[in-house]
């Protein structure tokens, strides 16, 4: 293109305008959409985040970045990392900053510093609200190397990200008011976005090498808004008293361990709720034609080469080497299910074949992002893969989302959808990934669901629909995913007979619904508080005799529920009443029992039903029935 010349920018609703080159990013979106830009607290350039201050130097994509998406989310976390580094070096001058990334829920900062106060967080608070109040702005430099080194001559962990900066590209700074920080960016573009920011604590970190500094780091989280951050401590705070971490122990649910940490071990009572969660996925399973598969927890290397893993799936891959050979733990189901299908000769009549697979999966986390159910290294998906032809794709995974929508109406979970696509580094030919692409937003346009496009954050194999649940404090948690693929059948040579005698490729979707049990059942822990609806909870009944006299019934009326199928226990009398009505309370119990003299004479029983004060009488065969209804109808109500 001749210098000075125009140059093509498109926008999200496909609006294309000239500019002239070095235009910045802002000002474009400004012209585009007053009132989308003035949301935009960053850009995305061609799927990139860029500052808004970035300039446009050739043709390509142009969207804003808003807190409602991750990728703008996670810039605003960062940029209070930087805002939080400000203030420390502000509170405490000879403390040296470190690395400052965004994570799952907000961010952190760690600093080589002597260990922190209370009284250090106050100075630091108040360092930060002055600096939000003056809307210092965040502004990019870009410096050769040796002036790099010389600004940051006194701190050696920076000249160590220096030193990383490939050899011939600039180092990037960034500038808030006094306060300079080696970055790639980018940022909001000035403090005041960063109005709810809010530093939640500090602990050590014990460093990785030996002869490095113990770091301190603080952790905070970040919004837009003081009214946004307030929202967010209330929930928080409920969210503590929920953590499905301390509930999983109370009601002993799951245990971790240290000699196989993220590895959980479900106890008696967990496995309850998981073998419920199963029965409700395999009843859909059966009336929407799956059938199931069990293939082998190891291959060899050679089969997740075929299948992609090995080259882009490896780093959360856990390896064994057996008589000299390298197998891998599967992380996913394909490989298995890819060589099911393979196994003889097929035919179009056979399609789509849904073949779903409940084995344990293996995956290598770092040992500091493991948190409880929620990230583990062995999990179990309900997951399966339907090999189709190209027909059959819409209104199978119309199917699938009409199955979301069920499943999170049993849950009275709400659900969103996220397009994922292409990522950085994928197999196969782009013109294929724009086609599946293009087939999974049609099919979530024509059913009518919402959703969001999330660029380059597609599987390496194909990109995918990611169901996002809410849980009743309103936070998000992604779980379920169905994926479009065109890959990895080729790479195993996969070949059906159609209608027209000739072989052909079939297709494959890779889905799963609730996700892995593990983070389904942390997240449903965290969404009912551990008052389980009565079809999940481990105990559903709990019969008190108020004294010995009463046990013989007691046991009756325990003997008659179970041979109905109902999970039952009993508390005898050698504690008071009203402390065994408490426990029961506390272990969140959904029915109560009591068996006294009236009760027994006229074979009743007297009722608790959990969260009501009151008792109601019942004949047995009334409870019983009235029991017996609830869990069958999976009814949610608490
Ligand atoms: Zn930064
Ligand atoms: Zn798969």
């Amino acid at each position: 293109m001749a210098a000075g010349a125009n140059l093509v920018v498109v926008f999200p609703d496909g609006r294309q305008v000239e500019a002239k080159p070095g235009t910045l990013a802002g000002e474009l979106l400004a012209a585009w959409s007053p009132e989308r830009a003035g949301h935009a607290l960053a850009a995305l350039w061609n799927g990139k985040p860029v500052d808004l201050t970035f300039r446009v130097a050739e043709k390509g994509s142009l969207a804003p970045l808003t807190f409602e998406d991750r990728a703008g989310w996670e810039v605003l976390q960062h940029s209070a990392a930087h805002l939080l580094a400000k203030a420390v070096v502000e509170t405490i001058p000879d403390a040296l900053p470190t690395q400052g990334p965004p994570t799952d829920d907000g961010f952190f900062y760690d600093f080589d510093v002597r260990p922190l106060t209370p009284g250090d967080l106050d100075a630091i608070d108040a360092a930060m609200k002055r600096s939000v109040a003056a809307r210092e702005p965040f502004s990019r430099r870009e410096l050769d190397r040796s002036e790099a080194e010389r600004l940051f001559a006194r701190n050696p962990y920076k000249l160590r990200y220096i030193a990383d900066v490939p050899p011939g590209e600039p180092v990037s700074v960034y500038d808030t008011g006094t306060f300079t920080d080696l970055c790639r960016g980018p940022h909001v573009p000035n403090v005041h976005w960063l109005r709810g920011v809010h530093v939640l604590g500090f602990s050590a970190i014990t460093p990785d090498r030996p002869e490095a500094h113990p770091l301190q780091r603080i952790r905070g989280v970040g919004f837009p808004t003081r009214p946004e951050l307030d929202e967010y401590l209330k929930i928080r705070a409920e969210a503590v008293a929920r953590d499905h971490r301390t509930i999983g122990q109370r009601q002993e649910l799951f245990v971790f361990a240290d000699h196989a940490p993220g590895f959980p071990f479900w106890l008696p009572n967990g496995m309850v709720i998981v073998r419920e969660l199963e029965k409700f996925v395999q009843e859909h399973l059966r009336k929407a034609g799956y059938s199931e598969i069990r293939t082998p927890l190891l291959f060899a290397r050679s089969v997740f080469e075929t299948s992609g893993h090995w080259d882009h799936y490896r780093e959360n891959m856990f390896v064994s080497v057996i008589e000299g050979k390298e197998y891998g733990w599967k992380p996913m189901n394909c490989p298995g299910a890819m060589l099911i299908f393979g196994s003889r000769a097929r035919s179009y009549r056979e399609l789509p074949l849904r073949l779903a697979e409940f084995a344990p999966l293996h995956r290598y986390e770092a040992s500091g992002t493991l948190h409880g159910l929620m990230r583990v290294r062995e999990l179990v998906q309900d997951d399966a893969h339907i090999f189709l032809t190209e027909e059959q794709i819409e209104p199978e995974i119309r199917v699938l989302l009409e199955w979301v929508k069920e499943a999170c109406a049993t849950f009275r979970l709400t659900w969103s959808a996220e397009l994922s696509t292409r990522p950085a580094t994928f197999l196969g030919e782009a013109a294929d990934w724009d086609r599946a692409e293009a087939v999974l937003g049609d099919v979530l346009r024509s059913a009518g669901v919402e959703f969001r496009a999330s660029a380059g954050e597609g599987a390496f194999y194909a990109p995918k629909i990611d169901i996002h649940l809410k849980d009743s404090l309103g936070r998000p948690w992604q779980t379920g995913t169905i994926q479009l693929d065109y890959q990895m059948p080729r790479r195993f040579h996969l070949e059906y007979q159609g209608a027209d005698g000739r072989l052909h490729t079939p297709i494959v979707v890779h889905r799963t619904i609730l996700g892995t049990w593990e983070r389904f059942v942390g997240v449903l822990t965290e969404h009912v508080a551990g008052r389980w609806p009565p079809w999940l909870a481990p105990i559903q009944v709990r019969v008190l005799p108020v004294t010995d006299a009463h046990s013989a019934a007691a046991r009756g009326v325990v003997d008659e529920l179970r041979a109905e199928g109902i999970r039952v226990d009993l508390a005898p009398s050698d504690e008071s009443l009203p402390k065994r009505v408490r426990a029961a309370e506390l272990d969140r119990i959904p029915y109560v029992v009591v068996l006294g003299d009236r009760e027994v004479a006229d074979g009743s029983v007297s009722v608790r039903i959990r969260g009501s004060k009151v008792a109601r009488m019942m004949s047995r065969p009334e409870f019983l029935a009235h029991v017996a209804d609830r869990v069958r109808r999976r009814d949610f109500d608490p």
